[in-house]
């Protein structure tokens, strides 16, 4: 027996009762079609495997895999694959769910859909995490396609995982298919300007916002991020260049904090050596908690989900909450926030999108096998968020709603047109 443990009740999860009651909601508030409704509130399809692979010491661990797909009547099925021991048929729908949303809100022709793993991938070595993923892919391969549902990385996964599954596909397949998944490494297909963009995508927003606003960014302007994964790093290097002050970041181990500010630059260089955070010269340690509740003018909630609740939501000091994670602000946090009307939250489908938008663009390279500079793409993405917040923002004007609900009628309102105009088969 090895150490690996899984089970949980498939649908037991918060994540989910969240991001369906947000749907309600809005689909009330737009008084959407019943058969749309009905049809949008549940997954079209889902996905669940149990994936077996060898451990280093000869075991067999067996762990169970999903992939959900929730909407493809814009286009194919996109989404990325989680690693974490949370993962479950609950999570991974309600983040297909929002994928759904997410490509929608910026105008992307692509659904949503997300995979996963229930695991904790730092317990296993290189060498299982590769067999792990590659037999993980082989059980779904005929659930994933250029055409169909294209994977991209998420929690717990990167450009490598990427790798293994664009080879595992393309050796079944019997030639190379490097436009099966998104976010790879540069050298097999790979989008310059992807590894950065969640982060990047945070800090657009958060620029086209601040002009909505007559807000300067600058010196004055202090941030405070959750996370320093893929999202979180990204965005801390992207705010420092335009001249924001990054005053605390943090990891799953523990937060740092400088009301000086934190020289990011230098931060990369330490956590390259020390794989964590801590002990950064000229930092106060924090915690995680005690991270979001710190005075400063941005908030980039970065790492997990349900971070911001009720008990927290009420002693929040920023002016601005931009949602790099997905889903990391519960339903009764939101309407506090809502009330409170001293912080302007921008949600997790519009703040988070750059790193779907980008992966759309390595989509369309790969598939033209024509790649794009790094300035083009950069600029690309700024246009696609730019005009998505402007869009937004113009609804929840209309509306006379916040970000979030705009937002949603937005993007379901795009989703059940297409449904609508493409009829009931057969
Ligand atoms: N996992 C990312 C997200 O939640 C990226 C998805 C993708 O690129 O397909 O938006």
């Amino acid at each position: 027996m090895n150490h690996i443990k899984p089970i949980s009740a498939e649908w037991d999860s918060d994540l989910l009762s969240q991001v369906q009651a947000q749907f309600e909601r809005v689909a009330r508030k737009i008084s959407l079609d019943q058969n749309i409704f009905n049809r949008l509130r549940v997954p079209e399809k889902a996905l669940i495997v149990s994936v077996p692979f060898r451990m280093d010491d000869g075991s067999v661990a067996v762990v169970p895999g999903y992939r959900v797909q929730h909407n493809d009547s814009l286009g194919p099925y996109k989404g990325g694959i989680r690693y974490h021991p949370s993962v479950n048929l609950g999570e991974v729908t309600a983040l297909a769910m929002l994928m759904s949303w997410k490509t929608a809100v910026v105008g992307l022709p692509l659904g949503g859909a997300k995979g996963g793993i229930q695991i904790d991938p730092t317990l296993l070595t290189r060498q299982e995490l590769q067999r792990m993923t590659r037999r993980y892919t082989s059980e779904i391969i005929n659930f994933i396609g250029p055409e169909v549902d294209i994977p991209a990385p998420d929690m717990g996964t990167n450009e490598q995982v990427m790798a293994w599954m664009m080879d595992t596909y393309s050796h079944q397949k019997g030639y190379s298919i490097p436009e099966v998944v998104t976010g790879k490494p540069i050298a097999i297909g790979g989008s310059l300007g992807r590894k950065e963009s969640p982060g990047r995508g945070v800090i657009y927003i958060l620029m086209a916002a601040a002009e909505k606003l007559k807000m300067k960014l600058d010196q004055k302007t202090t941030v405070v991020i959750q996370g320093f994964g893929q999202v979180g790093a990204a965005a801390a290097r992207k705010a420092e260049k335009i001249g924001c002050r990054v005053i605390a970041v943090s990891d799953v181990k523990s937060g740092i904090y400088n009301p000086k500010g934190l020289d990011v630059k230098k931060l990369f260089a330490w956590v390259e050596k020390k794989k964590f955070v801590q002990g950064f010269p000229g930092s106060e340690r924090v915690t995680n908690e005690e991270l979001l509740e710190l005075p400063c003018t941005v908030l980039i909630p970065a790492a997990t989900g349900g971070v911001i609740t009720k008990k927290n939501a009420a002693k929040l000091k920023c002016k601005i909450l931009a949602e790099g994670a997905n889903g990391p602000t519960t339903n009764e946090a939101d309407k506090i926030i809502h009330d409170r009307k001293d912080i302007f939250l921008i949600p997790d489908i519009l703040a988070n999108a750059g790193g779907v938008t980008v992966s759309y663009f390595e989509w369309v390279q790969d598939l033209q096998n024509f790649f794009w500079s790094e300035k083009e793409i950069n600029k690309k993405l700024w246009e696609i968020m730019n005009r998505a917040f402007h869009e937004v923002w113009e609804t929840s004007q209309k509306e006379k709603c916040n970000l979030r609900t705009a937002s949603l009628i937005r993007a379901i309102t795009k989703i059940s047109q297409a449904m609508l105009v493409r009829g009931l088969f057969p």
